[in-house]
């Protein structure tokens, strides 16, 4: 998709770094960052009611879109977990053709940016053919992400994921995760075949690193994806469900994020996906390193992982981000509510994070904004001259922002509204949705469907 270069915005109100201000121009240079901004002026170009910096959307495994809606039965066990969730994996994972995966891909990533988000940290898994066999390029099933990418738009940070057992104790792959499975070498090549193509991207999008988790990964593997990530994005799964740190302790004899803390060099690059099994002193340890929490409210309610101690961890100054994870339902308004209802439900009170000074709305959207963009490496997160243009309209003749103004917009937004408020949203400058519809939606929902139904007769 080509940029659209040296385009004019207008907003009637925008959210900057220092606060709301009115009648702002912002100026995007032919590279997609955003080379001037205006306060007080007159509309010129693109005129929208309210401008926000568009998140990222930092963590997601693509395929499991396809799954949405039919992992909700009980399995034979009393106390179902992640029984009939997995089963229904395994069995995708039997039959996702490449093309399936491609199709799959653009589709979501088209509902992202239709839902606010301008980019997004793909957590890729996924590599083999099913059986485990590589594919001839071993890195064919990166390759169908990076074409969606192009296909729609969305930045893309790419993080290949290391994936070397099926458990703490170094158990071989069990059948179901046998695509997913490379020793340290191979996963390096596949980094640099997927480094290749994603050159053919924009300059905004990032190649990054996933050891899966302290499950899937051992401590040599752990060793060499920090060596190939060096200071790119590193995303790891950590702490999500009560079963994975007694396995961990089992091994290691500690807790996970305990482990980590110890034994690896945490930081700025790092971004931890769930984090919702942690010790207080775990969560104010974390927070302090200035590494991401990615935090999926959606998927962690879903699956029943647990809550994130987001009023701890927010005290400490830790800094947090969104992903939509397992893909079953692609709402960035819907992801911000979620987290915040959880902690009130949890510690029975309201604006859990709100501060004197800023609203809930305005705190959540804020971080979330800001810790996005650092997990996956992308100059972004605010509107500022500089950063990539990731920007996002809302109506303002919206019913539910009738009257509201500074923070009540995001409020209202967050708490009372939806995605259906988005008119626009731009991923470094790409104009990719006007109305509340991506530019090619059509042929994206048209293609998504067939492949819907046809692997429906194939599962
Ligand atoms: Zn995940």
């Amino acid at each position: 998709m080509s940029t659209i270069s040296g385009a004019h915005i207008f907003a009637k109100k925008a959210l900057l770094p220092d606060g709301w201000a009115e009648n702002v121009a912002i100026t995007v240079s032919d590279d997609g960052h955003i080379s001037s901004m205006q306060r007080d002026t007159v509309p010129a170009g693109n005129s929208v009611g309210i401008l926000l910096p568009a998140p990222a959307n930092l963590h997601s495994h693509a395929f499991q879109r396809a799954m949405a809606g039919m992992s909700e039965r009980r399995g034979q066990e009393a106390h179902d977990s992640f029984w009939t969730w997995r089963e229904i994996m395994f069995r995708f994972l039997d039959v996702l053709t490449p093309e399936d995966i491609g199709s799959i891909a653009a589709f979501v990533q088209m509902e992202m940016l239709e839902a606010g988000y301008a980019s997004i940290g793909e957590f890729h898994y996924l590599h083999h053919q099913p059986g485990g066999t590589p594919y001839a390029n071993l890195a064919e099933l990166s390759d169908r992400i990076i074409e969606a990418a192009e296909k729609t738009g969305i930045g893309l940070t790419l993080l290949p994921v290391l994936y070397q057992h099926g458990g703490c104790d170094r158990r071989p792959l069990a059948p179901g995760q046998v695509r997913f499975g490379n020793d340290p070498d191979r996963f390096a090549m596949l980094f640099e075949l997927a480094a290749g193509t994603m050159s053919r991207l924009p300059e905004d999008a990032v190649l990054g690193v996933a050891p899966h988790s302290l499950r899937a990964v051992d401590e040599d593997g752990l060793t060499a994806a920090i060596a190939l990530a060096g200071d790119r994005p590193l995303h790891m799964h950590l702490a999500e469900q009560v079963a994975e740190v007694e396995e961990v302790i089992a091994a290691r004899g500690t807790r996970p994020v305990e482990w980590l803390l110890r034994n690896a060099p945490v930081s700025e690059n790092w971004c931890l996906i769930h984090c919702t099994q942690m010790l207080p002193e775990e969560t104010a340890a974390l927070a302090k390193t200035g590494a991401v929490a990615g935090l999926c409210p959606i998927t962690e309610s879903s699956l029943g992982d647990g809550i994130f101690d987001g009023v701890r961890y927010t005290e400490n100054d830790g800094k947090f981000g969104i992903g939509s994870d397992s893909n079953i339902r692609i709402s960035l308004s819907e992801e911000l509510r979620t987290l915040e209802y959880s902690q009130r439900l949890r510690d029975k009170c309201r604006a859990s994070i709100a501060t004197p000074e800023k609203s809930t709305g305005r705190v959540l959207f804020e971080k979330v904004a800001l810790g996005g963009a650092q997990a996956i490496g992308r100059k972004a997160g605010a509107l500022a001259t500089g950063g990539f243009a990731d920007l996002v309209a809302l109506d303002e003749k919206a019913i539910d922002l009738e009257g509201r103004e500074g923070d009540e917009i995001l409020d209202a937004y967050i708490f009372a509204g939806d995605d259906r408020m988005i008119t626009d949203v731009w991923s470094a400058g790409r104009h990719v949705v006007r109305e509340g519809k991506h530019v090619k939606g059509d042929a994206i929902r048209a293609a998504y469907r067939k492949t819907v139904a046809a692997l429906r007769m194939r599962l």
